[in-house]
């Protein structure tokens, strides 16, 4: 049955990915979104596009809507720890008026992208979702403020509602991919030195207690992570906030990474030892068996070869 959503930040790298996946799906979608970060180019054709900002949601944000995915939200860890205000008045303040717009409106339905970040540096590992939240960054604990408020406003007022908990997200989607100005993560930044665009790729610390020294993560398929999503969205039920780890359970460390990209584009990658960066846990692997069991997930391009693959193919677009 085709459904209206309303996606805040559908004009970045995720929102827009999800974006396209509804509209596939037969779905009505709106996307709203300041710019601020999006592309106006990233909106899928077939979206109606809001040039707007989700403090104003209340604008345009009315009963014929099925369901809000919210995306829009700043996301850079490093600049969160120099501009905290930033992170809690957009990320927190704006989703409280969004909320209230959604309250005022009767939309009951939420997906919300929340992320890794909420835990900051894991207790064990894989992580599920009842670990313990301490995030070491404003932006971890912006998008965890955000999930205490939704699990509030579920109890209070019957929103029906999905957190995702995102890892490491990369690939690329039809016309959509990664793309950030700064750019700060791996898999694009590997992608530029094997374009030249860079000399090397800096490696943030190979001193960790890891099994070559350098970071693990769990980097997951954009594309399943959209499939995700149209799951939560059906799966939201009112009066529950359920909170879901997004991620394929296998960990890469950075120096795999980077050999990756060096058998998948055929460039021979210069590295350097840098120092580590500020923040980062040893390693972040996720256990997405909630996802699997509540919402039905069966990500299908877990691959890492496979998602540099389609990466590369957008780079060199
Ligand atoms: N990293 C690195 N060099 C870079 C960028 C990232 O060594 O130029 C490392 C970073 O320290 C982390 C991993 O790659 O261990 C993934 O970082 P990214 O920023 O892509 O994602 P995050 O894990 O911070 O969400």
């Amino acid at each position: 049955m085709s459904r209206k959503y309303l996606v805040t930040g559908g004009a970045g790298y995720v929102g827009s990915v999800v974006a396209q996946h509804l509209i596939e799906a037969g779905h009505e979608v709106t996307v709203l979104d300041n710019l601020s970060t999006g592309f106006r180019e990233g909106v899928p054709a077939g979206a109606k596009f809001i040039e707007g900002d989700i403090r104003d949601a209340a604008k345009w944000l009315d009963s014929s809507y099925d369901a809000v995915l919210h995306f829009a939200a700043f996301s850079q860890v490093g600049e969160s720890v120099v501009k905290p205000e930033k992170y809690w008045d957009n990320n927190v303040g704006g989703t409280m008026a969004l909320l209230a717009a959604m309250r005022e409106a009767d939309v009951r339905k939420l997906v919300f992208s929340s992320t890794a970040a909420t835990y900051g540096e894991p207790v064990s590992s894989p992580i599920t979702e009842t670990d313990p939240t301490a995030p070491t960054s404003p932006y971890g604990a912006s998008k965890l403020a955000v999930d205490h408020m939704i699990t509030g406003e579920a109890a209070a007022h019957g929103l029906g509602a999905v957190s995702l908990r995102y890892f490491n997200v990369a690939g690329a989607y039809g016309e959509q991919g990664e793309r950030h100005d700064p750019e700060s993560h791996l898999i694009p930044l590997v992608l530029q030195v094997a374009q030249g665009k860079r000399e090397a790729i800096s490696i943030f610390g190979d001193d960790y207690p890891t099994p070559d020294g350098t970071c693990v993560r769990d980097y997951i398929h954009v594309a399943d992570l959209a499939q995700a999503h149209l799951l939560a969205v059906d799966a939201a039920t009112p009066g529950e906030h359920l909170i879901c780890n997004l991620g394929n359970g296998n960990g890469f460390s950075v120096r795999e990474v980077i050999e990756t990209v060096r058998q998948v584009t055929g460039h021979p990658i210069p590295e350097v030892t840098a120092p580590r960066r500020g923040g980062d846990p040893a390693i972040l692997v996720a256990s997405a068996a909630t996802a699997r069991e509540r919402l039905g997930w069966n990500p299908t391009r877990a691959d890492l070869a496979g998602i540099v693959a389609d990466a590369w193919a957008f780079a060199q677009r």
